[in-house]
């Protein structure tokens, strides 16, 4: 576990930040952490109910959210989305594109609908919230744009062919976009989070979560601290001039 008294700092105070998948596990840990270092955040996942929950706990801890129940591959939902925001607290300058799934088998199992639902959620939609949010971002003077990929879009992954194919992608866009939008000074990362403990990975069973720690040389599962705080940095001001990064927190995985 990440030690709890010693937290990144920056303030974010007067920016609107927009998470998607801000349910739960690590897009709940990247909103609660841009809110209390002053940032408006608009929570956004599919999953009204948790959704509450997440706005709920941001407020009772003096923070300021609001949430918009979305599906990330509804196009014309995601721009409505954005034009919300925009709307309701006059701009944007963080977007954290987060949400996403899992579908795993062997590619001799694989069916269409696997492999179309993960590329759907997980590429499509970051690409979604990326183009409607970079008309807003623009007019930020310090727009950021930080994607969550995986270290599996890096080394692959047995039984996660669409998944590493998704996230693979999704560094691809990091970096291009990152071209694109350089010259309006809105940067774009990626983080690629190893095996963090969250509920996607809380289905693996006890054997194989021993057997990745194994791999990892830190020697744990990632808490979701770990990748809130690497959000953060990227958000903050110390990361001005980090733009078409991936920064892999993954406890060495990657080493
Ligand atoms: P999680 O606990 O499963 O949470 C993902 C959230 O995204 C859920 O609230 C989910 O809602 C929501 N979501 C799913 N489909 C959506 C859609 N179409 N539109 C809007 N929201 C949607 O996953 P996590 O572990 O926090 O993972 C977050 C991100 O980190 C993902 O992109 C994942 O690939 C990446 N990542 C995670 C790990 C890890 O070890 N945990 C490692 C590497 C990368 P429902 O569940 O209600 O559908």
């Amino acid at each position: 576990m990440s030690d709890a008294k010693i937290r990144l700092t920056t303030d974010l105070s007067g920016q609107v930040a927009l998470v998607t998948g801000a349910a739960r596990g690590l897009g709940r840990a990247i909103a609660e952490n841009l809110a209390r270092c002053g940032a408006k955040v608009a929570c956004v996942d599919v999953n009204a109910e948790l959704l509450d929950q997440t706005v709920a706990a941001i407020g009772a801890a003096g923070g300021t959210a609001m949430a918009w129940t979305c599906d990330v591959t509804d196009s014309a939902r995601v721009s409505a989305v954005v034009d919300e925001v925009v709307k309701t607290w006059g701009g944007l300058d963080i977007l954290v594109n987060n949400a996403g799934i899992t579908k795993d088998t062997l590619i001799l199992r694989m069916k269409d609908d696997q492999w179309d639902a993960v590329i759907n959620i997980n590429l499509r939609g970051t690409f979604l919230f990326t183009r409607a949010a970079a008309r807003p971002l623009m007019k930020s003077s310090r727009g950021r744009i930080i994607n969550i990929a995986s270290v599996a879009g890096i080394m692959g992954n047995p039984g996660q062919s669409n998944y590493s194919a998704s996230k693979a992608g999704v560094i691809g866009l990091t970096r291009t976009v990152a071209k694109e939008l350089a010259g309006r000074n809105i940067t774009v990362n990626a983080v690629a989070p190893g095996f963090i403990a969250t509920d996607m990975t809380a289905v693996l069973s006890d054997e194989v979560k021993e057997a990745i720690k194994k791999q990892v040389p830190l020697g744990r599962m990632g808490d979701p601290q770990d990748i809130a705080d690497a959000v953060l940095f990227l958000a903050s001001p110390a990361a001005g001039f980090i733009t078409g990064h991936v920064l892999t927190v993954d406890g060495g995985l990657t080493a």
